[in-house]
Order: C-alpha cells, then sequence, then structure tokens
C-alpha cells in the first residue's frame, strides 16, 4: 500500500492507494502550527492510517504534498507561512522515525498529479498533459507535461499567481503589483467583496445572480482572472486540459459556466483564440476528489516521477 498525506493549513487528509490501484477511506485530522506540531501530525496520520489498514506496518512508500516551496531531492520544506515553517527537513525526519522512505512535494503539484490520475480513470482516457489550476487563499497552478510532472529547475515551475496581468496593479503579498493572484484567488475576494459569511465567494456568486450590480461587477473581474490563468497555461504548455481545483472550486458549475462565458466571449473576438477552443479545454474538479492525497501517494511511489525534476 502506498500512502499519501496531504498536510493542509487547517486539515491534513490521508489516503492509501493499495497494490491494484483501489482507494482507502480517506481521513482527515486538524493540522498542528509550527515545524514540531507539523511533524507531529504526520506521524499521527501514519498511525491512524496503520490501524485503519489492520495494524500492520503495511506502508511500501510515503508521499507528502504540503504547501510552501519544497525541494523533492532532499525533502526540505520552506516558507509554508499558514503551517508556521520556516524551514524544515520534513522528508528526513519522518524517514527517520518511519523506516521508510517519504518524498515530499508541493502540495499543488501533488494535486497535479492525483487530479490527472483520477481523471484519467474517471473518463477512462488519460490525458497526456493537463493543468491543475489551484484557486484557494492565493492562486498557483502544477502542469502534469506528457505524464510527468513540471517542477522546473527550482520547483517554481506553475506560480502563475505572481504573474502581473492588472493594470490596477494592486500590492500582491510577493511585493510586485497587479498579480494574477491579487485579481482571481481567496484573498481577491475578500478585499473587493469584504463579508462576514463563512462562504464569502458563493455569497459573491449568489449575490451576483440575484442582480446585484456591485456583485456582478465584481465577479465577472474575478472570472476574467481566472480565464486569464486558463489562457496563460494553455498558450505557455498547450495542455489538453485545465482542471479547476482549490478552496473555491467548491463553486462548482457557477464558476466553470462563468469562466466558459469569458473565454467564449474573448475567442468571438479572437480568431487565434477561436481556433485553440479554451472553453471546451477547462473543467472543474468534481467536489471530494482527494486529488492532493492521492497525488502525494503517487509522487510517494512512482519512479519516473521521482526523476523528472
Ligand atoms: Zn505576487
Amino acid at each position: 500500500m502506498r500512502l499519501g498525506i496531504d498536510i493542509g493549513g487547517t486539515k491534513t487528509a490521508a489516503v492509501a492507494i493499495g497494490a491494484d490501484g483501489e482507494l482507502s477511506d480517506q481521513i482527515r485530522m486538524p493540522t498542528g502550527f509550527g515545524a514540531e506540531a507539523v511533524v507531529a501530525t504526520a506521524l499521527r496520520t501514519v498511525e491512524r492510517m496503520t490501524e485503519l489498514a489492520g495494524g500492520t506496518s503495511s506502508f511500501t512508500s510515503i508521499g507528502i504534498g504540503i504547501p510552501g516551496a519544497v525541494d523533492s531531492a532532499t525533502g526540505r520544506v520552506e516558507h509554508a507561512v499558514n503551517l508556521g515553517l520556516e524551514g524544515l527537513d520534513l522528508g528526513p525526519r519522518l524517514a527517520d522515525r518511519l523506516g521508510v522512505d517519504v518524498r515530499v512535494e508541493n502540495d499543488v503539484k501533488a494535486a497535479a498529479v492525483g487530479a490527472h490520475h483520477l481523471l484519467g480513470i474517471a473518463d477512462g482516457i488519460r490525458a497526456t498533459s493537463m493543468a491543475y489550476l489551484n484557486l484557494g487563499t492565493g492562486l498557483a497552478a502544477g502542469v502534469v507535461l506528457d505524464g510527468r510532472l513540471l517542477r522546473g529547475g527550482h520547483g517554481v515551475a506553475g506560480e502563475i499567481g505572481h504573474i502581473p496581468i492588472d493594470p490596477a496593479r494592486v500590492l500582491c503579498g510577493c511585493g510586485q503589483r497587479g498579480c494574477l493572484e491579487t485579481v482571481a484567488s481567496g484573498l481577491a475576494i475578500a478585499r473587493t467583496w469584504p463579508s462576514n459569511s463563512e462562504h464569502p465567494a458563493r455569497e459573491l456568486f449568489d449575490a451576483a445572480e440575484a442582480g446585484d450590480a456591485r456583485a456582478i461587477a465584481v465577479r465577472e473581474q474575478f472570472l476574467a482572472g481566472v480565464a486569464a490563468a486558463v489562457r496563460l497555461l494553455v498558450l505557455t504548455v498547450d495542455v489538453d486540459a485545465v482542471v479547476i481545483g482549490g478552496g473555491l472550486a467548491a463553486l462548482g458549475g457557477p464558476l466553470l459556466v462563468g469562466t466558459r462565458r469569458i473565454l467564449n466571449r474573448w475567442a468571438a473576438e479572437s480568431a487565434f483564440l477561436a481556433s485553440i477552443d479554451l472553453a471546451n479545454r477547462v473543467q472543474v474538479i468534481p467536489p471530494g476528489f482527494p486529488a492532493a492525497a492521492v497525488g502525494a501517494a503517487l509522487v510517494g511511489e512512482d519512479p519516473w516521477l521521482k526523476s523528472s525534476s
């Protein structure tokens, strides 16, 4: 059994993949804050999954997806601000304790591998190339090209949230102005649609649907940012599919329909864009798909993913 663990800012999820590819039940638990607490969370997750698997230590490999700058060759993670991590040799620390190889990958890249795998099963076909567009608090993408995870020379491949696109030049957390992330992300919605709702994006989309003129303007600006991200990914790496995931993917149909509407409008104005059919390449990940944990399990085991860095 291959174990995959997705360590998120507030919760940690885990799933195991059996020899014939079947998925175990997924478990979730709160993530601790700070280096020692994150290590303890991972160890407790392995313990729980071992119990569920029958009590024997039956994992042939362990992979972990975690936010931040991850060196997948060494298993070190840095700058995971939401987890209170400045630097942690997570892979070696866990391998020492568990006696099994532990691979670590950036969470969005792991989710890209998982979405590629799960959608390949769901569709009965495997798109050879796919981008996973993570719309969460921030915006980033993971790219699987010709069946291989694209890491780039320093793991930066896919950090498209920090490409400046917006003439309004709002200051981004990265220090630049007008980054894509300042237009299309949870942070962007929090700034443009201040709300006490538990789900501000849902509230925004509902208000726009009900005809609120200001909500419509804010929603359209957001959707134009999402559409720009899709266009950017296709024009740079020509992926067959752009799969939207992350917390904002819970918007579901209205997010997909709105993004396609804007892409179709652009296509009506540009024969070039019409020819590359952006609207039909975009989709939203189905609810409940454990993409990041499954991807972590695959990254933990799969030799060609290991060697693609
Ligand atoms: Zn930025």
